[in-house]
């Protein structure tokens, strides 16, 4: 096996890892290697600002390696050749290295994307741990019907890998998105090509380690690289039959476009969102108030989730935002290693711009800004928890995704108002209500277009539960049952059971 390089961290002292080192070439068939050109990616720390670690560029023709060695495990040694029983059995296992790696893996997620150590220990990484587990379970269930025809016949469906898969994965959540892809995409018996983001490649480098104990070379292949030439390559390709991305809207929809162009590759994109956090008169307020919170800054707002619009009933307004001036005062922006961090820094120096931008911009166009609004210290890429108030609805801060930790807060009146305005956007991911009468918070939940609506909580995401969004949040769900039809062929068998002529 020829080792490109490797990547070589150490951690503060006395933290519970203090050094790890893992190969980070592209992983293809099982073996590591540099790319096409021998290009490389500087990987920076977003807490420092400084490189951390090189990954190689890959290029287009390591897409097209990729994709020969994911074909020949596909015919050789995966897709039918592979009982759902086994695909589960090794699913679970790989759950349980991430498990038992958990603390070096939830260590380098948060180096490389900057989120608190804390939460990439306690959510990033069991979660993608679950999520494989949950999928190791359905290996062996995704059973097709037998169909009521005529007496004559007997039709029934078989459920088929669709092939060669190809996914690409974003920088916010980069380990737990990993899994999201991986599971269902495995259980369904296909062998997969995928992409992580430039900016964060570091805890999918370190998986191939365990994933090159448990599956067979070429089942799953990790090509690192800039969207341009990789992202590019895998939704135009010829050979790849189905594309999954998450990330903005913009990029979906290129992606479309390059999936129509070449082969018509079936895609499932889970893009942006701007999402409503409604806040009833009859809510517990403590309760809305830590959720908001919750809602928003949580991964430093870096979530396509997150809830981005506050609408607050206006007989509670005052008092609403005074409670969450409290509780956003007191969240603790620190290096990710500090143990009572809450935010961290934005992921990368162009995240970090795009906030500033979208920043000024409500500043630009009158809203006010009632906390935070500035960098945080001058290491880094830190951003204060930022509320704007007085907000119209046609600023760029009240339509357009930030992704990042700034909070817009509008007043609404009745029902009908509040639909309204909350349904007032391009995209339709998520989006809360917080009542204490339940039927009428599922009366507004179901007038919500989005695809998640979270009552009386936010961001709550479970493997069994499917995840995407309405309108430009994106096409087909993630997670749940849902995830297992975006991986599966149907193929319907006729069978005549008599020797009759045909009609
Ligand atoms: P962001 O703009 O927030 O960084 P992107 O949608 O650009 O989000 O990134 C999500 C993923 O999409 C990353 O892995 C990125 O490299 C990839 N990507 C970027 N541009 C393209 C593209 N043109 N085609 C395919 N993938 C791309």
């Amino acid at each position: 096996m020829s080792t490109n390089s490797i990547a070589s961290l150490s951690f503060p002292a006395g933290h519970c890892v203090s050094k790890a080192e893992f190969s980070v070439g592209l992983f293809i068939n099982g073996e590591y290697s540099p790319s096409a050109n021998r290009e490389t990616i500087d990987v920076y720390g977003p807490a420092t600002g400084k490189v951390i670690a090189r990954v190689p560029a890959g290029q287009a023709s390591d897409v097209d390696r990729a994709v020969d060695a994911a074909q020949a495990a596909y015919e050789t040694v995966w897709g039918e050749r592979c009982s759902g029983r086994e695909r589960g059995r090794l699913l679970m296992k790989l759950a349980d290295l991430f498990d038992e790696h958990a603390d070096v893996l939830a260590s380098i997620e948060s180096m490389d994307n900057g989120k608190p150590f804390s939460m990439a220990r306690a959510i990033d990484v069991p979660e993608a741990a679950a999520c494989l587990r949950y999928y190791g379970g359905w290996a062996d269930k995704d059973h097709g019907k037998v169909i009521e025809v005529d007496d004559s016949k007997l039709a029934f469906e078989r459920h088929e890998p669709i092939g060669v898969v190809g996914q690409i994965i974003p920088w916010n959540f980069p380990l737990l998105m990993f899994a999201w892809k991986l599971g269902p995409a495995l259980a369904c018996g296909n062998t997969i090509v995928i992409k992580t983001a430039e900016s964060t490649p570091l805890s999918a480098c370190y998986a191939t380690q365990l994933i090159a104990k448990v599956f067979p070379p070429g089942v799953i292949n990790v090509v690192t690289g800039y969207g341009d030439p990789v992202g590019t390559a895998i939704a135009s390709h010829m050979r790849i039959l189905k594309v999954a991305f998450t990330g903005s809207t913009a990029i979906g929809r290129s992606i479309m476009a390059a999936a129509a162009r070449s082969n018509l590759k079936p895609v499932t994109l889970e893009l942006g969102g701007k999402s409503p956090n409604i806040i009833f008169d009859d809510a517990d307020l403590d309760q809305a108030v830590s959720w908001a919170a919750f809602g928003i800054y949580f991964n430093a707002g870096q979530a396509c989730s997150a809830g981005s619009r506050i609408f607050v009933q206006e007989t509670i307004y005052d008092e609403f935002l005074e409670r969450l001036t409290r509780t956003v005062k007191a969240l603790k922006v620190a290096q990710p290693f500090d143990s009572d961090a809450f935010v961290g820094p934005a992921t990368s120096k162009l995240q970090f711009d795009r906030i500033s931008a979208h920043i000024q911009s409500g500043k630009d166009e009158g809203a006010t800004v009632h906390l935070g609004g500035k960098r945080h210290g001058t290491e880094g890429y830190f951003i204060e928890p930022t509320v704007f108030i007085d907000v119209r609805p046609e600023m760029r801060i009240a339509r357009e995704e930030i992704f990042g930790p700034v909070v817009v807060i509008q007043k609404f009146s009745d029902d009908d108002d509040i639909v309204a305005k909350a349904n007032d956007t391009i995209y339709g991911l998520a989006s809360a209500v917080f009542s204490r009468d339940i039927s009428h918070a599922f009366n507004i939940a179901k007038r919500l277009h989005a695809g998640s609506v979270w009552i009386n909580c936010y961001n709550q995401l479970n493997p069994q539960v499917p995840f995407g969004g309405y309108k430009q949040s994106g096409i087909g769900r993630e997670l749940g049952q849902a995830a297992i039809a975006n991986y599966t062929a149907t193929k319907s068998i006729h069978v005549n059971l008599t020797q009759a002529n045909p009609r």
